[in-house]
């Protein structure tokens, strides 16, 4: 690593450096998806849906959760919790699907 090391710093008095940061940058601005987790902190079981950033479903399956009256909910594979999905509109004005809570089964 330490010729490496030298490598970059004297990049970094050339043009080269300035190119180097760009594509950082770009891959900052994608959406950060994650596996869904149990909303009930001691559990966190994992589930099988994409979210971004608020729990929002990054593909909404919502309409595979499970109805219960008004309620809908993904059933938590390892503790069996209700994690509830409710709809929402999103700042491009879609309707989208956020898992916001957790109930016990
Ligand atoms: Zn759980």
């Amino acid at each position: 690593m330490a010729s490496e090391t030298g490598a970059v710093l004297s990049l970094s008095r050339g043009p080269l450096a300035a190119t180097g940061g760009s594509g950082y940058e770009r891959r900052m601005a994608l959406p950060k998806i994650d596996v869904l987790r149990c909303l009930d902190e001691n559990c966190q079981g994992m589930m099988a849906y994409e979210v971004t950033e608020g729990n929002v479903l990054y593909v909404d399956l919502a309409y595979t959760a499970r109805v219960d009256g008004d309620t809908r909910y993904f059933p938590c594979p390892k503790c069996g919790g209700r994690n509830i999905v409710e709809e929402f509109t999103d700042d491009k004005g879609r309707t989208a699907h956020r898992v916001t809570r957790f109930a016990a089964a």
